[in-house]
């Protein structure tokens, strides 16, 4: 940390004097005692200009870098996440948790201090009940690497800079979740730091476990740790396949085959409509436990009608990933998401590609894609887990990608339309959002979001967090 003029204490605020307010007094210039925080961390303190700061602020979604952090606290324990917390609330400074920063929201970025975990990345094993640890700021990349030379896996996302933390906390979807269920079902522990100080291991029964599975990041704490039952992994077969041609008709036969598919079968079906080009084109990933002969079987319709370009093949589990990661590089978007309760039929796919061609085609792409849900993760009750879309047959998602320098009103005119395809989605697919996919346009966000569970989580809320140090736009009330 760069100590000079602007980092010693003049004044001490309000403990209480969080969210605006807090906002408001570092707006005004007010110093703060960045050395005290220092004196107080095994890791550092990182100010604007020092090295490194510009990296840590940034955002996944470029869309809110430009909100950028006045200090942020690269923690190494949870002690340290201990002490940035009690920090803050002595300075009246608003606080966020950033593990891979990819909040769709940018709820991890913040005026005030950002809680940085990234050095909290730890992997470890017990491999006498194969229950795996890992740090509250590890990402994807850390577990891909760490289960990489073992026959061992969670339910993870594709893209190595994603936070087990936001993804865990969240739900967590991936190709695993129809055999083995979600990143959030295989928790079985973890080390929170809560708003007053204390560092609380949660484990069987405690109800803030529950919340944990699935309420979404950011909202009763910052977890230091996870533990993960892992479950073993063999060779499976991997798909990459794009059709050109006859994409409504693909999509369509797709979805119906796929909804049939057993429950080693996970997969996403993609219909993208990239500007520069007149089409519509279909992508499949998937995950397959069985042989590349097994899947053409499978996908037997769909090759009817054309057949795809792309990759099929047979690999060890970890080796096979690769054919699916995404690189998650920093971006500007939005994307709207919606669980379908309800198979796809030919009704909903026309809907979808009336919409796909109203594409203005002034922004940069734009896709509407489905993940299958369904199996292991309806064999939970709502109410088992916090993450409460346990009735799904598919998740969907709209998005929308654009340049930096996309003109405002080009943007609003392609945003307007992101917002009426999603309007004419949510009456066919009749399931709520995803918390993970946080979505600042959705209005009904509580109910969309945690549906029958939402009372549970207000009234744990209000017992840990009653202060409402923990708090974003889509935060659970307290
Ligand atoms: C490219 C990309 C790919 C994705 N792929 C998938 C996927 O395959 N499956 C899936 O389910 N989701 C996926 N997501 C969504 C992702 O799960 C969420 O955006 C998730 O919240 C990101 O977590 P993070 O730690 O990277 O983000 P952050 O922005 O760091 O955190 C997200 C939220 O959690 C809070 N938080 C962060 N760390 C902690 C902590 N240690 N304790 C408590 N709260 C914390 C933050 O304050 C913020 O509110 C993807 C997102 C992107 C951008």
């Amino acid at each position: 940390m760069r100590l000079n003029r602007r980092t010693f204490l003049t004044g001490v605020a309000s403990a209480a004097a969080l969210g605006a307010a807090g906002v408001q007094l570092l707006a005004a210039g007010r110093r703060l005692p960045w050395e005290a925080l220092a004196r107080r961390l095994s890791g550092r303190v990182v100010l604007p200009g020092d090295r490194g700061y510009g990296e840590f602020a940034l955002p996944n979604n470029l869309r809110y870098s430009a909100l950028r952090p006045a200090g942020i606290a690269m923690c190494k324990s949870a002690r340290d996440v201990s002490a940035s917390i009690l920090w803050a609330r002595e300075n009246g400074v608003p606080l966020v948790a950033r593990s891979g920063g990819h909040s769709y929201a940018g709820y991890s970025t913040t005026s005030g201090l950002m809680i940085d975990m990234r050095d909290m990345n730890s992997v470890s094993l017990d491999e006498s009940t194969g229950v795996a640890t890992v740090g509250g700021g590890a990402r994807n990349g850390n577990v891909y690497e760490y289960f990489g030379n073992r026959s061992l896996a969670i339910t993870h996302g594709r893209c190595p800079s994603v936070g087990v933390a936001g993804l865990a906390l969240g739900g967590g979807i991936g190709f695993n979740m129809r055999a083995h269920g979600l990143t959030c079902d295989h928790m079985v522990a973890s080390e929170i730091v809560l708003a007053d100080g204390s560092i609380r291991t949660l484990s069987g029964d405690d109800d803030l476990l529950w919340a944990c599975r699935g309420a979404g990041g950011g909202n009763f704490g910052i977890n230091t740790s996870f533990a993960f039952q892992t479950f073993e992994v063999g060779s499976i077969t991997v798909c990459d396949l794009t059709w050109d041609e006859q994409p409504e008709r693909v999509f369509a036969s797709l979805v119906e085959t796929l909804d049939r598919a057993p429950r080693t079968f996970g997969s996403k079906v993609s219909a993208k409509a990239p500007t520069g080009s007149s089409g519509i084109q279909i992508e499949l990933l998937g995950q397959f436990t069985g042989t590349p002969a097994g899947l053409r079987e499978l996908l037997a319709d769909a090759y009817a009608i054309a057949v795809p370009k792309g990759v099929v093949t047979m690999e060890h589990y970890w080796k096979a990933q690769e054919v699916l990661a995404e690189p998650g590089t920093p971006a500007y978007w939005q994307e709207r998401s919606r669980f379908f309760n309800e198979a796809i039929d030919h009704r909903a796919v026309a809907v979808i590609f009336e919409w796909l061609r109203r594409f203005p085609k002034t922004a940069k792409s734009a896709e509407f894609k489905v993940f299958q849900t369904g199996g292991r993760v309806n064999d939970k009750k709502p109410s088992d887990t916090a993450f409460v879309h346990r009735q799904s047959r598919w998740l969907s998602s709209i998005d929308l990608y654009w340049e930096r320098d996309t003109p405002s009103d080009t943007l609003q005119h392609n945003l307007a339309w992101l917002s009426e395809f999603y309007e004419a989605i949510i009456p066919i697919a009749k399931g709520g959002a995803y918390q993970n996919f946080i979505d600042p346009s959705l209005t009904d966000w509580k109910a969309a979001y945690h549906g029958s569970n939402l009372g549970k989580l207000e009234a744990i809320k209000k017992r840990v967090d009653p202060a409402g140090v923990f708090t974003f736009r889509e935060a659970i009330p307290g």
